[in-house]
């Protein structure tokens, strides 16, 4: 049985962008979003977090300070009722400091490399699928993997066929309002 998702970028659609964020104590929920996510959640979308987290390449935090935040995010999201269906991050810059994550991957969006993978392990059914983000990067990933619904949370006009949201909790409505 697939199932529909939506797919999520994190920093500036979950929690406020203050720019490489990664330590608990920095990480803010948006206004609204939990709810948002519960909502989903209750009308039986898997959500899926897609992240570029390039501050690991940086040398900014490491991989172990990505999942230990991880971890207090999915913590906090459960205590509300949220569950998380999977949380796919890239950690590559092709300038990346630290050299063992210096590439050009398949997985930095707008490369669709990390919904590829969501797709195959979470058995995603992409044609019922919504992308919800705040940067061209993720539209373009969404329309490179023929998502349908895509908002992109903006305060000016939405990349090229998208839907300009002003958050994610707006995003919700408008992806309910087509069902
Ligand atoms: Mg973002
Ligand atoms: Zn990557």
């Amino acid at each position: 049985m697939t199932v529909a998702a939506v797919f999520l970028d994190r920093d500036g659609v979950i929690n406020v962008d203050s720019g490489y964020v990664g330590d608990w104590n920095n990480f803010v929920f948006l206004p609204g979003v939990i709810e948002a996510m519960r909502t989903l959640c209750e009308a039986g979308y898997a959500l899926v977090i897609l992240t570029n987290q390039s501050g690991i390449g940086r040398g900014f935090y490491t991989e172990e300070d990505f999942h230990v935040l991880t971890e207090r995010m999915c913590n906090e999201l459960s205590r509300c009722g949220v569950s998380i269906a999977g949380v796919y991050f890239c950690p590559h810059l092709p300038e990346a400091t630290l050299p063992q994550y210096r590439k050009i991957c398949e997985c930095r969006k707008p490369r669709p490399g990390l919904i590829h993978r969501a797709v195959e392990e979470l058995d995603i059914d992409l044609a019922r699928s919504a992308l919800v983000g705040d940067k061209d990067s993720d539209m373009e990933a969404a329309l490179a993997s023929d998502i349908p619904h895509r908002y992109h949370v903006t305060s000016g006009g939405p990349f090229a066929n998208c839907t300009a949201v002003n958050d994610l909790p707006a995003a919700c409505r408008a992806l309910l309002a087509t069902a």
